[in-house]
């Protein structure tokens, strides 16, 4: 048996597990549980609504990144449940797909959280995608390479079907959860370590923590289908993709400077965009692709693994502690 190509309806026999890979990010996932409404925004209430705590920049660069990520979680959901899920048979890796789409319900909730809490016009937020264009095009440049997966007659038979389906993977696993999502972790951490909307960064920071399972369980997935069917991997496709993740890192530093225009706190939009550019030269290592930037971490903070369930409750109001040991690598 593989991990794609077998019955999608057969009541599929879960033990003995095939791909026990699949099934650790099943339970790593179960163990970082967590929900927006844990998280206070009463501090960040206060400060948005001061005229002098945030600056205009900040100001900006908040909006940004709620427009941004308030869609494409939900386009990373859709596709998880319209494409992903229909071709993946294995049973233990559905089993985690099911889990990655509570979890995309998590974050779609933790943005109408933050809109609520703030006061946001629903109209402007989740309609940035259309009016930005840097978020316009991140977004049409996952759904444009994945196209043809969505069409309901696809299926993945053969190498050219098996290599679409794989394109599909990268767009939304490397390009959006990998590299689109990172820019604006970057930017709401550097705001939250200078006690600026903390509220928001404490909840970015759980998205992170999710989406570097989600990130790493589809470069395990896009593995196995590659080592299941190595006629795919020629060179042919490895070039393409290495080509569309250095698009993606254009899009991706356009957004940052579009996003924070003016730097923030002493860092600059050129320190986001080589961030961006560390980043996907660690998606490419992962997919066994030589690293195309050889470019510096300039936030080694970033990769520090923070145990998030540490010195908070004294003087936060937490409700629970979930946390009891799953993975908090992050980047
Ligand atoms: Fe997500
Ligand atoms: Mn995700």
């Amino acid at each position: 048996m593989t991990i794609i190509n077998n019955s999608k309806t057969d009541p599929n026999k879960i033990l003995p597990f095939q791909y026990p890979w699949a099934r650790e990010y099943y339970k790593s996932g179960v163990a970082n549980n967590w929900t927006p409404e844990e998280v206070s925004m009463q501090k960040d209430v206060e400060q948005w609504k001061s005229q002098t705590a945030l600056s205009d920049t900040e100001r900006r660069l908040i909006l940004w990144n709620l427009g941004f990520f308030s869609t494409a979680e939900s386009l990373t959901a859709n596709n998880i449940v319209l494409s992903v899920y229909n071709h993946v048979t294995n049973p233990e890796a559905r089993q985690y797909l099911l889990r990655q789409a509570f979890e995309e319900a998590i974050h779609t909730d933790t943005f109408i959280y933050c809109c609520d809490s703030l006061g946001l016009d629903p109209e402007d937020i989740y309609n940035m995608y259309k009016t930005i264009p840097s978020i316009d095009e991140k977004d049409s440049f996952v759904v444009e390479l994945t196209k043809s997966v969505f069409d309901p007659s696809f299926s993945t038979e053969g190498p050219e079907n098996i290599r679409r389906f794989v394109r599909d993977l990268i767009g939304f696993y490397v390009i959006m959860e990998g590299i689109f999502f990172y820019a604006g972790f970057a930017m709401i951490l550097a705001l939250r370590r200078q006690n600026k909307m903390v509220g928001i960064g404490e909840q970015f920071e759980y998205i992170m923590r999710d989406e570097s399972l989600h990130l790493a369980f589809g470069c395990d997935l896009i593995n196995t289908i590659k080592a299941e069917n190595p006629e795919i991997w020629d060179k042919e496709f490895k070039d393409e993709v290495v080509d569309l993740i250095r698009q993606a890192v254009v899009l991706e530093q356009r957004y940052a400077h579009d996003a924070c225009p003016q730097g923030l706190l002493g860092i600059n939009a050129e320190k986001f965009s080589q961030y961006v550019e560390y980043v996907a030269d660690r998606r490419l290592e992962r997919l066994n692709l030589p690293k195309v930037y050889n470019t510096e971490n300039p936030f080694p903070w970033m990769s520090q693994a923070t145990d998030l369930s540490k010195e908070k409750n004294f003087f936060e109001t937490r409700v629970t502690e979930y946390q009891t040991g799953a993975s908090l690598d992050w980047d």
